[in-house]
């Protein structure tokens, strides 16, 4: 009897693995890979879909160009580049999600002091970095001094009214730049639209940002891993589980001209006019919406190692730092980012 018992047992315990290895069996994943913003996107979803992969992907690819279509300086018939060439101080109006992210990019910087700046574009064209990309050169003082006139948040207003939202500037010369917070924005767009259909496992990304939420196609939670800096494969050097939020890396060591030996970064300090030239070599944030982690990375790398972790604190915000010494590289994090860490 006791024997028929421990059978039975042993039975259900097998029937509890063998539903347990159900739960590991491979569902099907679908992947989706594209262009936008000069980099590409990548859409994974794990489970079932109601639709074709091509007609989603069709989907996606309206979505992208639309923000393209919105913000970015690359395309002269964009709505930011048309705001730009205007050099009127009439508000012209802008669509609902450039006003969104004219609205965060506004308040981090406010937050960071005018490190991240949407205006910095003078000076970014000016050191060869912009959509008119130039040979290499260091500009003049007098060169900076003018571009730096230029800019300042201070001088772009964003209305709203019952009509819709308006973009105002009191520098004729003013060059709104979107550049640094596209990527998470793109994102963000990718989130809800899987969110519209219903979509809970899914890995969402534009180039450096990522959002994701769920388990993928082994039915384990998706892992983001952040990169080791400047080595040549893809070392990692932490594992993250987003669970819903969105993550974004600035680093240094991406985009650059080199010169007489030094390297110069495509993120300029606004306070300079000038490439950042600090040790930190990248900020990764974490937050509730990749938009914001794409504006307070770039901020933070602005400020540099020191400044970003006290402001981290203050601001309670999940980042990691990876700051470049002689003895190799040294990453810090705030107990907020260890919290995603994956054990
Ligand atoms: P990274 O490559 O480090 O992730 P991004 O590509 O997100 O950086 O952003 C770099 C771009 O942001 C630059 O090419 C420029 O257009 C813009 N930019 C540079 N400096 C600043 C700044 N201080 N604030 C906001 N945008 C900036
Ligand atoms: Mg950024």
């Amino acid at each position: 009897m006791a024997h028929f018992i421990a059978k039975g047992l042993l039975l259900i315990t097998t029937l509890m693995l063998l539903a347990g290895c159900n739960d590991n069996e491979t569902r099907p994943q679908i992947d989706i890979e594209g262009k936008t913003m000069g980099t590409y996107y990548s859409v994974k979803i794990s489970g079932a879909i109601s639709q074709s992969k091509q007609q989603l992907q069709q989907e996606i690819d309206v979505l992208m160009e639309q923000a393209n279509d919105d913000i970015s300086t690359y395309r002269p018939h964009s709505v930011l580049s048309r705001f730009n060439q205007n050099h009127s101080s009439e508000p012209q109006p802008i669509p609902r999600g450039m006003a969104d992210i004219i609205l965060t990019a506004q308040r981090i910087g406010r937050d960071t002091a005018g490190a991240m700046d949407i205006t910095v574009g003078p000076l970014v064209n000016l050191w060869g970095f912009g959509p008119d990309k130039h040979a290499a050169k260091i500009p003049s003082q007098q060169e900076i001094d003018a571009a730096r006139a230029n800019t300042g948040l201070q001088h772009l207003k964003l209305l709203s009214d019952s009509r819709g939202e308006w973009l105002q500037k009191d520098l004729p010369e003013l060059y709104v730049d979107l550049s640094t917070l596209g990527e998470g924005y793109g994102v963000d767009q990718l989130v809800q639209l899987m969110e519209r259909k219903g979509i809970t496992n899914y890995l969402v990304s534009v180039g450096g940002a990522v959002s994701s939420r769920g388990v993928n196609g082994h039915n384990k939670p998706w892992r983001v891993a952040i990169q080791k800096p400047t080595d040549k494969e893809n070392a990692v050097q932490a594992l993250v589980d987003l669970q819903g939020y969105g993550v974004s890396t600035a680093g240094s060591y991406r985009n650059y001209f080199e010169l007489d030996g030094p390297h110069y970064s495509h993120v300029i300090d606004p306070t300079t006019g000038r490439p950042i030239t600090h040790k930190l070599v990248s900020a990764t944030v974490i937050a509730p919406t990749a938009l914001e982690a794409d504006g307070w990375d770039t901020g933070l790398m602005v400020l540099g190692a020191e400044k970003a972790l006290k402001l981290a604190e203050e601001k309670n915000l999940a980042v990691y730092l990876i700051t470049q010494t002689d003895n190799g590289f040294i990453a810090v994090m705030t107990p907020q980012f260890k919290a995603f860490l994956v054990k």
